[in-house]
C-alpha cells in the first residue's frame, strides 16, 4: 500500500488531506477490493502529543498508510498554520462505513478489544445493523493479545478488516506488531467505538459535535479524561502562531547549542 500523496504535516505527522467520501471511494474500498494491506490511524491531538513523548509510537504512526484527522483540534491547528485540512474524518464514522461496505460486499471483519460484554454486544449490534455482515472472529481487549495461539487464529481467519479497540497507543502498537503476519486486510484502531456500537457508551449528541464541544461532553461523562483534555489544550496552545514561532526558535537554539557541545 502506498502512502496517500496529499497530506498536511502537524508535528511531524502527515495527515491525509481528503474528504470522507473521497477517502472511502478512492482509497479504502479499492484497497479492500484489491485485497491489499492498509494501516489506518485516526489521530486526535492526544495522539499527536503522545508521538512527541514516545519516539517508538511516533514511528508507528508514521508507518501508517493513512493518518486521518479525528478531532476538531487537528483541523483548527492546520487552520492556524495556514494549511487547513479538507475535513475532519471521525474514526467511529469510518468504522460504520466500513461495516456497511463489508456487509454489502461479503468482506469479513475481526473485532478485537473492549470489555467482553461490550465486544460481544458490539458484534451482535453490527450484525443486526448491517445484515449479512461476515464476522471473522472476535476477542475482548483484556485477554493476552500477544498470545501466539490467538495471533494464529486471527491470521488464519484471513479477515478483510481488523478493527482494534484498545485505546490509543495500545491499538496502533498491536497493529504495527502483527500486520506483517497478514497477507491482506484493512487494519484500524477504533478507540472506544465498540462501546458506542454496543450501547455501553453514548456518543455526544449532534448539537455538542456541531459546536465543537464533543470533548466537553465526554469529560462530563468520564471526568478521568481530564488528563487527555489538558493534553489537547497543550496541543492547541502549541499551534497558536506566536507560540508556534517561539517554539521553533527555542528548538532551533537548542539544536545549535547541542551541535556546539
Ligand atoms: N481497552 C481494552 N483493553 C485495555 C484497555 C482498554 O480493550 O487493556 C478498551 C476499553 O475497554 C475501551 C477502549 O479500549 O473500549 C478505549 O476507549 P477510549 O475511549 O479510552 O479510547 P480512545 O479515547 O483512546 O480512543
Amino acid at each position: 500500500m502506498t502512502k496517500h500523496r496529499r497530506s498536511v504535516t502537524v508535528m511531524d505527522i502527515d495527515f491525509t488531506n481528503t474528504s470522507m467520501s473521497a477517502f472511502l471511494n478512492d482509497s479504502l474500498y479499492p484497497c479492500l477490493a484489491a485485497e491489499q494491506k492498509c494501516f489506518i490511524v485516526t489521530a486526535n491531538p492526544e495522539i499527536v502529543i503522545a508521538t512527541r513523548q514516545h519516539p517508538d509510537f511516533k514511528k508507528t504512526v508514521q508507518s501508517a498508510d493513512y493518518v486521518l484527522p479525528d478531532g476538531i483540534g487537528i483541523i483548527n491547528a492546520t487552520k492556524m498554520l495556514g494549511k487547513p485540512l479538507e475535513e475532519r474524518i471521525c474514526g467511529v464514522d469510518v468504522m460504520h462505513y466500513v461495516l456497511e461496505h463489508a456487509a454489502q460486499n461479503g468482506y469479513s471483519v475481526f473485532f478485537i478489544g473492549a470489555e467482553e460484554n461490550s465486544n460481544k454486544k458490539a458484534v451482535e449490534n453490527a450484525k443486526e445493523k448491517y445484515p449479512g455482515l461476515l464476522v471473522a472472529g472476535r476477542m475482548h481487549g483484556y485477554a493476552d493479545l500477544n498470545d501466539e495461539a490467538f495471533i494464529k487464529t486471527v491470521v488464519e481467519a484471513r479477515p478483510d478488516v481488523v478493527l482494534v479497540a484498545l485505546g490509543m497507543m495500545r491499538q496502533e502498537n498491536w497493529i504495527k506488531d502483527y500486520i506483517d503476519r497478514f497477507d491482506k486486510g484493512v487494519f484500524m484502531g477504533v478507540g472506544g467505538s465498540f462501546d458506542v456500537l454496543s450501547g455501553t457508551a453514548k456518543r455526544a449528541p449532534s448539537i455538542w459535535i456541531r459546536f465543537q464541544l464533543e470533548w466537553l461532553y465526554r469529560l462530563i461523562k468520564q471526568p478521568s479524561r481530564i488528563v487527555r483534555v489538558v493534553k489537547a489544550g497543550q496541543f492547541m496552545l502549541l499551534h497558536v502562531p506566536v507560540v508556534h514561532k517561539i517554539g521553533k526558535v527555542i528548538n532551533y537554539n537548542r539544536k545549535r547549542s547541542r551541535k556546539k557541545d
